[in-house]
C-alpha cells in the first residue's frame, strides 16, 4: 500500500498511525526530513499547534513539509493539524506560524472554556453509513472559507468543522481516537488516487 507519513514531533500521532492501518494504508512516523521521502500522503495530528510548529522548525521539517504540500501530496490535519494547514489563524500564540495551503481562516480554541471538550454526531459529506461521532478537544473551527474550499461537516451550532480543498482535508475533531476509520478511508481514497497518478506518470510515489 502507499506510505503515508504522520508528523510525530508531538500530539496523537500513534492514534493516526493505527487509524491509517485501519484504512488500509501504511503509516510512517516522521521526525526527520529523510522520512518525508517517497510519501503518498502526510497527516498532521492533533496536539498543540504552537509546540508542533516550533518542533517542526527545530527539526528542519518545515520547508520539506511545505514542499510536499506545494507538490500536491494529499494532507490531512486533525485539530492542531487543521490549524497547521490553515492560511490564516485567529488567536494564535505569539510567533506561531502555520504551514498553510488551505484557504481558510481558523479560530484557535474557538469553542471556549465552558465547552473545551464535547462530542457530537455529525453528518459528513463523502462519508457513508450514518453520522460520524466527533470528539472535540479545545478545538478550532473554520471561520471563513475561500472559493475552492468545500465544507464537509458542521458543528451542531453550524460552525464549519470539516473542510476539503483539493488534496487537503482538515477536521476540527479527532476521528483517530474513536475507532471509526471512515474519515481515514476518505483520506485513503485521496492518497490512493494520488499514488495511482504518480505511478502512471512514472514518478516515484
Ligand atoms: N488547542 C490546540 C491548539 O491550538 C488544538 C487541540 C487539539 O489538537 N486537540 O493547537
Amino acid at each position: 500500500p502507499p506510505v503515508v507519513g504522520v508528523l510525530a514531533v508531538q500530539g496523537d500521532f500513534r492514534e493516526h498511525l493505527a487509524a491509517l492501518a485501519g484504512a488500509g494504508l501504511e503509516g510512517r512516523a516522521v521526525r526527520r526530513p529523510a522520512e518525508l521521502e517517497g510519501l503518498s500522503g502526510i497527516v498532521l495530528p492533533g496536539g498543540e499547534s504552537t509546540t508542533i510548529d516550533k518542533l517542526t522548525r527545530v527539526f528542519g521539517l518545515r520547508e520539506p513539509l511545505r514542499g510536499l504540500l506545494d507538490a500536491g501530496v494529499p494532507a490531512y490535519g486533525s485539530c492542531a493539524g487543521m490549524i497547521l494547514l490553515a492560511d490564516r489563524v485567529v488567536d494564535t500564540a505569539p510567533g506561531q506560524q502555520t504551514l498553510g495551503g488551505l484557504d481558510v481562516t481558523v479560530r484557535r480554541n474557538a469553542f471556549g472554556r465552558q465547552v473545551d471538550s464535547f462530542e457530537a454526531d455529525l453528518d459528513f459529506a463523502g462519508v457513508e453509513g450514518g453520522p460520524v461521532h466527533a470528539v472535540f478537544i479545545r478545538a478550532p473551527w473554520v471561520e471563513e472559507v475561500g472559493p475552492g474550499v468545500e465544507v464537509l461537516a458542521r458543528s451542531p451550532e453550524g460552525h464549519a468543522v470539516a473542510v476539503r480543498q483539493g488534496n487537503l482535508l482538515a477536521t476540527s475533531f479527532h476521528p483517530e481516537i474513536t475507532g471509526d476509520h471512515r474519515v481515514h478511508h476518505l483520506f485513503a481514497s485521496m492518497v490512493n488516487e494520488y499514488a495511482e497518478k504518480a505511478r502512471a506518470n512514472g514518478r516515484h510515489a
